[in-house]
């Protein structure tokens, strides 16, 4: 068709905008170049103040009233030599975006002039009026105020644009009676939470001042990059972030020609520019490389303490996509924007630790640090066993149900790969703790060192959701469109019951006198005994190991409504609650949202499958039918004799989709029930299948159809012309 002659004809006609590196632009002078730095704290803050929010960032505490102002007041001067004129409070809402409200430094100062006002009272809190965020009845609607809050942990930053800068505070989001609204109070709450008991475990180990330890996140993001050509050519990508019709293209991922290869110039100019931008932000963006697909990149910054990483994270999404439209690019960060091709995820490397005793997850030298690592392992390994449930729902999402699974991605059961070599060590020191004597390949811990562990195995297993990879876990089921924070505070709330529990095991038993080695033994034997289940390092993939996953009783939850519920089960309202994580009411909250959320998602791509359907593929399959018609009673005139086969072939997915469009719109329109639980258990079992009739038969005609009157950009045009 027209519109897809002329997106083709607009991408060959592209020009790369002029460069904008300059040499005072190297990599080395931007790096944080627009952060409110500590470098830039210690500079402008007197001594005290500086020491003190140096310690309330240590401890991860709320700024101190008494020395905001002078923080405010620095910040203010900083920013407006940078060039801002507004400053906003940066919140996460529980939506996939970032939300600001931004105000201007600038009032009148009553002689018809305007002078820059920034307090420390309006630093360190805000009021938006929050009424459209979602709050899952958190909020009755006569009080629809929120209220934003500095965290300290993470700095202030100038945001750029060609007309101005806007200085951004980021900030948590709660309701007037302090209820979460968003995504970091939990995993600040969680971060705290995880400190004490790690220190409590660490004092055994002779640390007595650990410093706070955190979590770190390093998040992996996948995403596809298109020409905005195509992409507004498409109803669908606009407004679902996915394609919802598309037959399979003649060539797809099979060369394996993509991955790793030599990135794409238009590519790599987009990558370096928003690199510089990450740079800017003081975002330690690392590597870039192409994905499987084609047409799919991957952006790995450094991990950061997972607070700032979930705010980098956030913020690198936000600048890639901007970034990506200066090139004429579009970036997609849904996790299946093209059927038959592999989607995207957002790997979420974690560890944890502290400056002064190192990463926890990281096997050491001696037989006293390996069997701290040990000991460390183990808590992860009986977290999540025991709510392998809960580290499902932190991932599911309408849009992330469509990866994983589907054998790209890790399956919905939820396993921990070791490699064979820890995971013989926990093999043998189970055995060695269960007999007395110490036989042939057994170990005792604090006896024998542990083999050597590779820092870096070689041996990946792609397969497994939680995977060890020598020195952190990574979790590979987030969907690379979602916060890394409901991921990152789930992990860090169950390690945290898993650490509490072995701190209280191995204090009562050197209290009741036991030799501190031997208690060590015993709580990883029974930890493996009891948990060992979840280990699985085998293939994740295969058909074998969902049979086998269910006889060793570990749970399958395919869909994200099966596994919304996991966080409203009463272990885990007893488990948030007790460690101050989430309330009762919160979690409820959390779960109206997410069933909400699901609900409307699948809804409006039905809306959009009916409308693209009736409006688009349907008249063109109409009017090829038409002219066939027309060919059949032409040849016939002309004394020819006519095949019809062609005619037929085309009508009867004519009439399938014809069929599956009426059926479509009365289960949207008519028999949609309204209850939101309801309406999204009705959402997965009837509308996802009813559009799926619409698409095949759509998909069938695009190969019938004659190409000039298609009317959608294909998927070749869009994964491969760039
Ligand atoms: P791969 O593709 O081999 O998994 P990448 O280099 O793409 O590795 O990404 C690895 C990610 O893991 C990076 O973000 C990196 O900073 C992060 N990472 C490395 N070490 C740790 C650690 N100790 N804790 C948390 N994240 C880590
Ligand atoms: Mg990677």
């Amino acid at each position: 068709s027209a519109a897809r002659l002329d997106a083709i004809n607009a991408v060959i006609a592209y020009q790369a905008p002029s460069p904008t590196w300059t040499a005072a632009e190297a990599p080395g002078e931007v790096f944080g170049r627009n952060v409110f730095t500590k470098a830039v704290m210690q500079k402008r803050l007197p001594k005290a103040v500086f020491r003190s929010v140096m310690a309330t960032i240590e401890k991860q505490m709320p700024l101190d009233p008494a020395v905001a102002d002078a923080v405010a007041s620095a910040m203010k001067d900083w920013a407006l030599e940078m060039g801002a004129t507004h400053y906003a409070h940066v919140f996460y809402p529980l939506t996939h975006s970032t939300a600001e409200k931004h105000d201007s430094f600038f009032e009148p100062d009553g002689e018809g002039g305007s002078i820059a006002e920034f307090a420390g009272k309006t630093l360190v809190q805000g009021e938006p009026d929050a009424s459209s965020f979602p709050n899952g009845g958190l909020r009755s609607t006569f009080e629809a105020r929120g209220y934003t809050g500095w965290d300290v942990t993470s700095p202030a930053y100038v945001l750029e644009n060609q007309n101005g800068m806007t200085l951004c505070i980021p900030t948590v989001f709660v309701s007037m009676t302090g209820d979460a609204l968003d995504h970091k109070t939990p995993l600040l709450r969680s971060q705290a939470a995880m400190a004490r008991q790690a220190a409590r475990v660490l004092k055994l180990f002779g640390h007595d001042e650990p410093g706070t330890i955190v979590s770190y996140a390093g998040p992996e993001q996948e995403y596809f990059l298109l020409d905005r050509h195509f992409f507004l050519s498409r109803p669908d990508l606009l407004n679902a972030g996915r394609t919802l019709f598309g037959a399979k293209p003649p060539k797809g991922q099979e060369f394996d020609d993509h991955y790793f290869g030599a990135v794409p110039d238009r590519v790599l100019a987009f990558m370096l520019h928003a690199e510089r931008e990450l740079f800017k932000l003081g975002i330690p963006a690392k590597t870039r490389h192409n994905e499987v697909a084609p047409g799919q990149f991957e952006i790995a910054p450094m991990f950061e303490a997972s607070n700032l990483a979930a705010d980098h994270q956030q913020l690198l999404m936000v600048t890639m996509k901007k970034v990506a439209r200066e090139h004429g690019l579009e970036l997609l960060f849904h996790e299946k924007p093209f059927v038959g091709v592999n989607g995207s995820g957002k790997h979420v490397n974690f560890s944890f630790g502290s400056s002064t005793v190192g990463n926890l997850l990281l096997p050491g030298d001696t037989p006293h640090e390996n069997a701290q690592f040990l000991v460390f392992c183990a808590a992860v390994i009986r977290a999540v066993h025991k709510y392998g449930g809960l580290l499902r729902a932190s991932v599911a999402s309408a849009t992330n149900d469509h990866r994983l699974g589907a054998n790209e991605a890790p399956p919905a059961i939820i396993s921990i790969f070791l490699g064979d070599q820890l995971a013989d060590v926990f093999d043998q020191v189970a055995k060695g703790g269960a007999t007395s004597s110490k036989e042939k390949g057994t170990m005792t811990i604090g006896v024998d060192t542990l083999p050597v562990l590779p820092t870096d195995p070689g041996d990946r297993n792609r397969t497994s959701p939680f995977a060890f990879t020598g020195n952190r876990f990574e979790f590979r089921a987030p969907g690379s469109m979602q916060s890394i924070a409901s991921p990152v505070y789930t992990i860090n709330t169950i390690v945290t019951e898993a650490l509490d529990h072995i701190a209280t095991e191995l204090e009562n038993r050197v209290e009741a006198g036991e030799d501190f080695n031997h208690a060590v033994q015993k709580v990883l034997e029974q930890i493996i005994t009891d948990h060992g289940a979840v280990v699985f390092n085998g293939d994740g993939y295969s058909e074998q190991w969902q049979v086998e996953a269910e006889a060793r009783g570990l749970k399958n939850l395919r869909t994200t409504m099966d596994a919304l519920p996991e966080v409203v089960s009463p272990e885990a309202v007893e488990l948030f609650s007790r460690y101050g994580i989430f309330s009762e009411r919160e979690l409820h909250s959390r779960y109206d949202i997410a069933v909400e959320q699901y609900e409307l998602s699948v809804a409006v791509e039905a809306r959009l499958t009916i409308e693209i359907a009736k409006t688009s593929i349907l008249p063109a399959a109409i009017r090829y039918q038409t002219l066939l018609a027309q060919n059949v009673v032409a040849l016939r005139e002309a004394g020819m004799e006519a095949d019809t086969a062609l005619l037929q072939t085309v009508s009867a997915p004519i009439a399938a989709l014809r069929a599956g469009i009426t059926a479509l719109k009365k289960a949207v329109f008519e028999d949609a029930p309204h209850e939101p639980e309801a309406a999204a258990f009705y959402a997965r079992d009837v509308l996802l299948p009813a559009m799926d009739v619409v698409r095949t038969a759509a998909d069938e005609l695009e190969t019938l159809v004659a190409d000039d009157l298609w009317p959608l950009a294909t998927y070749q045009e869009m994964l491969f012309i760039r």
